[in-house]
């Protein structure tokens, strides 16, 4: 992605949720798991390590690599990478996110501590001891895993690398210098079974909400409607239809997931200015996708389904 000053943009990377899918029916929506790659005035924030980060990895060791000669003039990749929790699909490319293995790449990952574990110890447990031949403390780069909840915000300030985790003071906006990109979140119970944070990272006077795996409330959810208030962006889960939510053979409900008009409704209640379907069930293709984006539109002109290349310029959406 082009990069100026006053930036932010994204691009998806993976838009299916439960586990990734590979076949002729699946290629225009794509099959990767959750992956969004934001770029903020110049620093690279990536929503979930699904199959989907495996591509963008690759795609920034290639930069690097093509950023000079040899280490000492390479321009190292710098990453914040933000996790909604961590279930298979929010975390299974991140072994495979190759700029992990450079030693120079600084790599920020941030997550939800749950069941008296620390974040990091949640992910070295889930994947790297069990299921994977590396420990995570054996990758090259400097990893710092933090754990983060809905009374810190994660600061990027324009003229520092690392970032600033800092507590809110009652929960008022902190006071900081132009380009700073800000980062909070907020813990949703309606996943289970440790439940999900919800991430808004605002810059340049616009935010983007990233809502997934989140199941929506009759009448909406309060809590998110004042989180993602005046969103220029919303990505909301939409993985069922509403049929198969309250299908008599076998129900969604419970399982902590949307349905398009949860989506819709949750983007109408927060005023967002946009709204891009989430997290899609592997068992749609591309058919079903379509039509689900069809009735979607026609109940908010604003909606439409995400999908792997998919890039939208923050800066020109409406505050
Ligand atoms: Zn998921
Ligand atoms: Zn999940």
């Amino acid at each position: 992605m082009v990069k100026n000053n006053r930036e932010f943009r994204i691009k998806f990377r993976g838009v299916r949720g439960s586990h990734p899918v590979c076949s002729k029916k699946h290629l225009e929506f794509g099959g990767n798991t959750a992956c969004v790659e934001v770029m903020a005035n110049n620093r690279l924030i990536i929503l979930d390590g699904g199959t989907g980060i495996i591509n963008l990895g690759s795609e920034l060791v290639r930069n690097y690599i093509s950023s000079g000669t040899d280490h000492q003039t390479r321009k190292p990749v710098e990453a914040v990478i933000l996790s909604s929790h961590p279930h298979l699909d929010h975390i299974q490319g991140l072994p495979f996110f190759k700029p992990a293995y450079i030693k120079s790449s600084n790599i920020h990952i941030f997550g939800l501590r749950a069941k008296s574990r620390d974040f990091g110890q949640i992910l070295s447990e889930t994947i790297f001891s069990s299921i994977f031949p590396l420990e995570l403390k054996e990758m090259s780069a400097n990893i710092s895993i933090s754990n983060i909840n809905e009374t810190q915000v994660i600061l990027l300030y324009p003229d520092r690398p690392e970032p600033e985790l800092i507590r809110l003071s009652n929960e008022k906006e902190p006071d900081v210098p132009e380009g700073t990109v800000v980062i909070s979140c907020m813990k949703s119970h309606a996943h289970p079974k440790d439940g999900v944070l919800v991430y808004k990272i605002s810059c340049n006077g616009r935010s983007l909400v990233y809502s997934t795996d989140k199941e929506g409330y009759i009448g909406g959810d309060s809590k998110l409607t004042n989180f993602a208030r005046n969103a220029a962006l919303l990505i909301h889960d939409a993985q069922f239809t509403q049929e198969e939510y309250t299908s008599p053979v076998s129900p969604k409900q419970g399982y902590g997931h949307s349905t398009p008009e949860m989506a819709i409704e949750a983007a109408k209640l927060a005023n967002a200015g946009q709204l891009v379907l989430f997290h899609h069930d592997p068992g749609y293709d591309d058919d079903a996708l379509k039509q689900i984006e069809e009735k979607a539109k026609k109940a908010l002109k604003s909606a439409i389904m995400a999908y792997e290349g998919l890039e939208i310029d923050l800066m020109k959406l409406k505050q």
